[in-house]
């Protein structure tokens, strides 16, 4: 079985009004939803 190197449990998404815990398999700031939402306004910049 192979080893998945996860990140540390208990993390909030660094967005300042979203109360989501990051999964374990986010290495990201970001919950996913706000990932993507960076992305997009990073792009129209
Ligand atoms: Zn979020």
């Amino acid at each position: 079985m192979k080893k998945i190197k996860v990140a540390r449990r208990g993390r909030k998404c660094k967005h300042p009004s979203c109360r989501i815990t990051l999964s374990v398999y986010n290495h990201g700031c970001f919950c996913c939803m706000h990932q993507n939402k960076a992305n997009i306004e990073a792009d129209t910049k």
